[in-house]
């Protein structure tokens, strides 16, 4: 799993690849909906394959991106290709939790949290200050409606 203690070289040891094998893949997204990564291939070069996730089979697959396939891929064997595109993702996600870390540690957001506490504290004092008056509404109503009917009028100072 992405932790906040993936660096590159752990990453390249977990799955067994060079950095420069990593430094090969790219994440990029095609259509604006399709995750894939391209992946340089290392004998030929500007050569590059396409690591897509077939959902229907639930496998990745090494796909051309441009030329030829990969020669492993063609005869039906695991390339290292796959693993290059886990690691790129697996990375990048590392990576983000922690700049989401950083961000968090940072006192402009720790300010607004704050600010976000305050409001919630407010908006529930709001609360129960509209509660007891609601009680207090009730309570009225009730001593109003519960008077002796012996000429006593509820709104007597009005008369
Ligand atoms: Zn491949």
């Amino acid at each position: 799993m992405a932790n906040t203690s993936t660096t590159p070289s752990t990453i390249c040891e977990k799955y067994n690849l060079t950095i420069e094998q990593l430094s090969a893949g790219t994440h990029i997204v095609l259509n604006g909906t399709q995750h894939c990564v391209i992946v340089e291939s290392s004998s030929v070069p500007g050569q590059e394959y396409k690591i897509i996730w077939n959902s229907l089979y639930k496998v990745l697959q090494c796909t051309v991106h441009n030329g030829v396939p990969c020669k492993a891929s063609a005869n039906g064997k695991q390339c290292y290709h796959k693993r290059v595109a886990l690691a790129v993702i697996e990375l990048e996600k590392a990576q983000s939790i922690r700049e989401q870390a950083e961000i968090e540690a940072t006192p402009e957001y720790q300010f607004e949290q704050l600010f976000r506490d305050l409001e919630d504290a407010l908006n529930a004092l709001d609360r129960i200050a509209e509660e007891a008056n609601e009680r207090e509404k009730a309570r009225r109503d009730a001593e109003r409606y519960s008077l002796p009917l012996n000429g006593n009028r509820p709104f007597s100072l009005l008369r």
